[in-house]
């Protein structure tokens, strides 16, 4: 029982951005940790060289912004975006840059 509680244990997510490194703490907002780190989330978008169509961030976005097939790459509307910067946190493999 003690194992499976440490394995759910949310972890802190380091993010850079624009060459900045900041630390998300489990439960603290990408933007807040962001604006604690002086850094402001610029528009986004997904690099499709680099995109996997895992759908992470699909999930982890609340306005919809982000769509596309499993496995092919995604993209971000700008237009839903809100840049709160959740799906940073969520892309393994680094795939949402700066637009
Ligand atoms: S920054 Fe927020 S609103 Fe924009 S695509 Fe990422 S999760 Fe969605
Ligand atoms: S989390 Fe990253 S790799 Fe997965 S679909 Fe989103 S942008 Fe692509």
């Amino acid at each position: 029982m003690e194992r499976m509680a440490e394995a759910k244990k949310p972890k802190e997510v380091v993010i850079t951005l624009n060459g900045v490194q900041f630390v998300v703490p489990p439960g603290t907002k990408v933007k807040d940790a962001a604006a604690a780190a002086g850094v402001e989330i610029p528009p986004l978008k997904v690099d499709p060289e680099k995109c996997k169509g895992c759908q992470m961030c699909t999930k982890a976005c609340e306005t919809g912004a982000i769509s596309g097939e499993k496995k092919e790459p995604h993209s971000i509307d700008q237009s839903l975006c809100i840049r709160c910067g959740e799906c940073l946190a969520k892309c393994k493999l680094g795939s949402i840059v700066p637009a």
